[in-house]
This record gives C-alpha cells, structure tokens and sequence, in this order.
C-alpha cells in the first residue's frame, strides 16, 4: 500500500486499496455498519489501527491532522470497496466522521491536536450524547443542563439510546446552557470525557436481545471549560451540520445494500415464488438500483438530500428484512439470522431521524413545501 501523502488518481488509489483489502480483509471483524457492537469493539479498535499504519485512516483527513490529505472521492471510493470486500471502512462512524468531522470544522487548534490524531489511530473511541427521554425527534427541547462555574460547566442530566456509551471514551455532548433562551438558542456542544466522577452508564436491552446503547446520567459533574466545541449557546449550529454528515454516511452504503440486494436475490433461487413475493422482490431490486443511482448522482458530501438516501436505504432494508422472514416462512420466527434481522430492521428507520422527520426535510427544505405547524408557537 502506498503511505505516501503525493497526490495519487482516484482510480489508483482504489486499486491499491483493492490489493490491500484482499491480502488483509480476513483480520477484519464482520461488516458491522455505522456503530461497532460491544462484543467487537476489541477487533475493531485492532482493525482501525491497522489502517492507520496501512495509510487508510482518514483519507480525505488534512495531513496535519494525521490524514492522507486525499479528495471525498477517494474516500468514497475506499467506502465502496470496503462494502464489496464486506468489511467495516472506520472503526465507528461517531469517532471517525462526527467527532472528527465537528472537531475540523469547530474545533480550536488545542482541541484539534488533543483530539483528531488518537481518533485517527484508533486509541480514542466515541460515543454520541444527544438524545434524551424528552427529546429525540425534537433534540430542541433537550434538558441536560450545563452550568458555567469558573474554568467548568457543571453538567446535570440524563441522555438515551447512546450506542457504545460503556466502552466509549469520549462523548459529544449536547447541553443546554442558556435556559432563557428560545429553545435552539440555549444549547452548547461539547467533548466530554467518560470517565469522569458523576457519570453513571446503564446498558439498555433492546427486542434482539443485545445490549448495543445505554441510558447515561450526569450528576454535578465537572467538564473544563475547553471543551466546549463552537460558540457558548451556539450548539444547535454544531449539532445539525453534525447530523447531515450522519445522515449522509447512513445513506452512503449503496455498495452494501447492493450487496443485501444481491443475497436477496439469491434467496429466491429454488424457491417457488408466488406473485406477490415475486413481485415485491422485483420492486426492491428495481428500488435498489434507483437508489444506487441517486447515491452516485449526489456523490459523497452530505447535504439535505442525504435525507432523500437515509430514508429511501432504511425503508428498503427494513421492507427487504420483511419480505426474507416471507420466503424462509415459518422458520423465520425461530432464533436465527431471518429473525434477527427483522427485529432489527425497524432501529435502521430511527436512528440518525425517523423516517417521518426525513419526509419533513424533504417536504420543507428539498420540496419548499409549508413548514409543519407548531404547536409550541413559530
Ligand atoms: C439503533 C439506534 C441507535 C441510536 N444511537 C443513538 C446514539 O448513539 N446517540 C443518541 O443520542 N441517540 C441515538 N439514537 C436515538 C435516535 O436518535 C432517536 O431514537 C430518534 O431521534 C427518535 O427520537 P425518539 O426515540 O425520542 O422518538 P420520538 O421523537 O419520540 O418519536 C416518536 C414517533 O413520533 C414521530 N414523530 C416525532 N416528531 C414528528 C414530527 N414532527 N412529524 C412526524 N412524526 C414525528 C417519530 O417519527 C416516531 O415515529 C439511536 C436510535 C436507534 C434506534
């Protein structure tokens, strides 16, 4: 593999990440998506790390910050050929594109060197603080509180649904700091260390048995002041260029779903199909294929639309789990992979923004629709 920073074509680039994927694929954990699960953060953390030494990490991260200093379509490119070889491309997606993302966007020149380099090489690992038992779809009206005390902010609250919070090292954090605030206005974005005294992690079971996130309670707790990420009361700012980029990674993975496509197809081979079974898996290979070709059109920089590709992906893998329970029929019910994955499917519609919050982005800012009405007032 080459390591060097010299400028190198996109298609160059994919076939030495071809070559290097072949020789080292099988040290790769399974293809896990977004969020590493608990029982592989080790293999992950081991995998990230070997491409940092292979030259992978980062590679449309500047230099200076430990990256390959390459374009977003050699990080596309690199994203696709991952899917194809079935192997996660980042140890998370929370550490490797929103933290380290907000962090290059908002982050200090401090805040920077303490952070992105340990990100990059696999020894600093995130989880996202964000959602609340009152606040999820409406992140708004978030009510963890962050109060300045000299050099600090004394933090008090409880977030939800944190994938990875107990093996995470750092968190971040959505506060509010200003409660007098219009409710956007009040709220702060900071890093927040997980090991701090008054933090409590409880693991959340959900219906597949596993437990992936945790509920997670602050109680007085002390964050210093410099890790506060962007401007004081400007976190809703920080937070949403934050959850476009999420979205956007969501609804990268055409390659993947391509993929599931593909077995999909193949598991209606010897099958007796009826119609309707034939006819919803023509439906989704036919929905697959436009997706793909949106994803290409859109190319690798989030935006709104990346909530055109979020909702379309989730929707079709979750309709794609259903129609597998179909075809395997009554053994699906059975503890096994089919069931599984139906229980499952329904997390992908939620997390990153419902499905209903993805059609009122693209109802109001995609379509120019009217706003929804609020019943809070404007
Ligand atoms: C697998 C998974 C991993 C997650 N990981 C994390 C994480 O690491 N960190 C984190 O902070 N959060 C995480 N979440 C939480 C996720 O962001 C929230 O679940 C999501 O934003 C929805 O919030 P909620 O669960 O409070 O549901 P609510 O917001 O209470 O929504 C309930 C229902 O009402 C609908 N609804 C709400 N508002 C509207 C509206 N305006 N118009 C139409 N319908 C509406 C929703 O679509 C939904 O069907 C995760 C969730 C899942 C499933």
């Amino acid at each position: 593999m080459d390591h060097s920073t010299e400028p190198i074509g996109v298609d160059e680039f994919r076939a030495s990440a071809t070559t290097w994927l072949a020789a080292n694929k099988a040290t790769a954990p399974r293809d896990y998506g977004a969020i590493c699960p608990p029982d592989l953060i080790g293999a992950g953390i081991e995998w990230q790390q070997r491409l940092f030494a292979a030259g992978l990490a980062g590679i449309h991260w500047p230099t200076a910050h430990g990256g390959r200093g390459l374009t977003a379509s050699h990080q596309a490119a690199w994203m696709e050929e991952c899917a194809k070889a079935g192997v996660p491309p980042v140890l998370n997606m929370v550490g490797l594109v929103l933290a380290g993302g907000s962090i290059m966007r908002f982050g200090t020149p401090e805040q920077q060197l303490q952070h992105l380099l340990p990100t990059l090489q696999g020894t600093r690992v995130w989880c996202q603080l964000f959602s609340e038992p009152g606040a999820g779809s409406d992140l708004g009206s978030l009510s963890t509180r962050a109060e300045r005390d000299g050099d600090r902010f004394i933090i008090n609250g409880q977030k939800v649904w944190c994938s990875g919070g107990r093996y995470s090292d750092w968190g971040i954090l959505m506060a509010r700091t200003d409660p007098d605030a219009t409710k956007h206005e009040g709220i702060s974005f900071f890093l927040m260390p997980m090991d701090l005294p008054g933090i409590d992690i409880r693991p959340l079971q959900q219906i597949t048995g596993e437990a992936e996130f945790d509920e997670v309670f602050f109680t007085d707790v002390e964050l210093p002041a410099d890790q506060l990420l962007g401007p004081l009361h400007g976190g809703w700012g920080v937070g949403m260029a934050v959850l476009t980029s999420e979205r956007g990674h969501i609804g990268a993975s055409v390659i993947g779903l391509e993929r599931r496509l593909e077995s999909m197809a193949r598991l209606a081979e010897g099958r007796d199909l009826n119609p309707l079974q034939r006819q919803a898996l023509a439906g989704l290979l036919s929905r697959g294929n436009a997706f793909k070709a949106m994803g290409q059109r859109q190319g690798p920089v989030a935006s709104t639309a990346a909530s055109l590709m979020k909702l379309g992906i989730t929707e079709m893998m979750f309709d794609a789990a259903m129609l597998r329970g179909d075809l395997v029929g009554a053994a699906a019910m059975l503890d096994g992979p089919d069931a599984h994955g139906m229980l499952a499917a329904p997390g992908g519609r939620i997390a990153g923004g419902t499905s209903q919050v993805q059609r009122n982005i693209i109802g109001e800012r995609l379509l120019g629709l009217p706003r929804e009405p609020k019943p809070s007032g404007p």
